[in-house]
């Protein structure tokens, strides 16, 4: 089932999520969920509290190439555990941000814990996009969002516009 995307500025958008304790069959279907939603959107990547579940729970898939096979990626109580000195900039964006955009500096490499669907520790390192995209969910579940790297009056510009595009769909909606 898809999910509508929170978008920015939302309080829970804002907040520390809870690590997920056991493993059931709802976050699966949890999980399920959010990577339909994501595919759909279409994005490389959700956190659960962009969907308003404050768990920590992400899913990614950063293969772009076409004609070949999606490499989704469920991680649940994903943690950085080592990062690199040398970095990297891409320019991120957010599903919870629509068409705003950011040239963000981030570590260029990753080593990287989680559970994943069968409830197993994984470990993998990440690099290129997928490390950048790693990065920005695990800060969703941490209250961070790209834009809060960004310079203050340019941060200031977006929550704006993003407060606009909210006002306009609930009259649409209306
Ligand atoms: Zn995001």
């Amino acid at each position: 089932m898809k999910h509508s995307i929170l978008i920015h500025p939302d309080p829970r958008l804002k907040k520390i999520c809870a690590p997920v304790a056991d493993l059931s069959d709802k976050l699966r279907l949890l999980a399920d969920d959010m990577l339909e939603t994501m595919y759909a959107a279409p994005g490389i990547g959700l956190a659960a509290p962009q969907i308003g579940v404050m768990d920590r729970l992400i899913v990614l898939d950063c293969e772009k190439e076409e004609g070949v096979e999606p490499k989704p990626l469920v991680m649940f109580n994903p943690e950085i555990i080592s990062a690199s000195d040398e970095t990297n900039v891409y320019e991120e964006g957010c599903l919870s941000i629509p068409e705003q955009y950011g040239d963000i500096e981030r570590p260029a490499e990753v080593k990287v814990r989680w559970l994943d669907l069968d409830g197993n520790l994984q470990e993998r390192d990440f690099d290129g996009l997928w490390a950048t995209c790693v990065q920005h969910e695990i800060d969703h579940l941490n209250g961070k969002l790209f834009i809060d790297y960004l310079k203050p009056l340019r941060r200031q510009m977006i929550t704006r516009k993003m407060m606009k595009l909210k006002r306009e769909r609930a009259r649409e909606a209306d």
